[in-house]
């Protein structure tokens, strides 16, 4: 594991990185923001993290997420509770704890899942925000796989089937790949997505663009993101 200096030092320089690519795409300051993915790390990385300043983060087991994430909102001396993302592919059964400790699920890939959302955020009388993932290349496997199954989706929280629910926006991961025509594929997919998706629902409010991680994003925002997900630049490898 980093030491703390080296973590908060991390976060500087990948917070300059993105500032930098916000201005070399022309796109305002401050656009994008950084969710710390922390799966894998202990709970002390976390700790570090917020020491930084840093108070978004993205874990994608929910198992994981919640013991860690119990832990810090029970924490009586912490600044402020952060808060926190699920990003992996979420099973039924983990909705229950995902909803307990998360502000948004960006991984909603099939409508079952929302409609178990809903049951368990009226349950704990609680609102979470979702991002629908899509499938925008060849390698890799969740997702929406197509435009028509995502309007589906889209339709019936468009007819407030989820009141529970804020749909606000869209995430991919791209292919693991070094070429960058893909990877610029991979986004501008996404983004072409979205903005069809909002032309069609403009009751629905989607303009988050999750999608970048340590080794592409600044493809990523050239290509319009506004929430990068970075994990091992800021961490170092996963332990495990
Ligand atoms: C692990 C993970 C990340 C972070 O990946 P890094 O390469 O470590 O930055 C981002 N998004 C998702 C969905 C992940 O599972």
């Amino acid at each position: 594991m980093l030491s703390q200096s080296e973590i908060i030092e991390n976060f500087k320089k990948i917070r300059e990185q993105i500032a930098q690519a916000e201005s070399n795409a022309s796109r305002p300051s401050g656009s994008v923001s950084l969710c710390a993915v922390s799966k894998f790390h202990p709970i002390d990385a976390i700790y570090d993290a917020m020491q930084a300043n840093q108070f978004l983060f993205g874990e994608n087991r929910v198992q994981e997420a919640y013991l860690k994430f119990t832990e810090i909102a029970n924490d009586k001396t912490i600044a402020a509770v952060p808060q926190l993302h699920i990003i992996g592919s979420l099973q039924l059964n983990k909705v229950n704890h995902a909803v307990q400790i998360a502000s948004c699920i960006q991984s909603i890939d099939r409508v079952e899942l929302l409609k178990e959302i809903e049951k368990q955020c009226a349950k704990q009388n609680k609102t979470v925000s979702v991002m629908f993932e899509y499938h925008t290349g060849e390698e890799s496997k969740s997702g929406y796989k197509t435009y028509d199954e995502l309007c589906e989706t889209l339709s019936l929280c468009k007819e407030n089937a989820f009141p529970h629910i804020v749909p606000n926006g869209f995430m991919t991961m791209a292919p693991f790949t070094e070429d960058e025509r893909i990877l610029h594929a991979s986004f501008a997919k996404l983004r072409t997505v979205s903005e069809a998706a909002q032309k069609q629902f403009p009751e629905l409010s989607l303009s988050e663009l999750s999608m970048g991680m340590s080794n592409d994003f600044k493809i990523a925002i050239e290509e319009g993101s506004t929430m990068v997900r970075i994990g091992t630049a800021l961490f170092g490898p996963r332990e495990q």
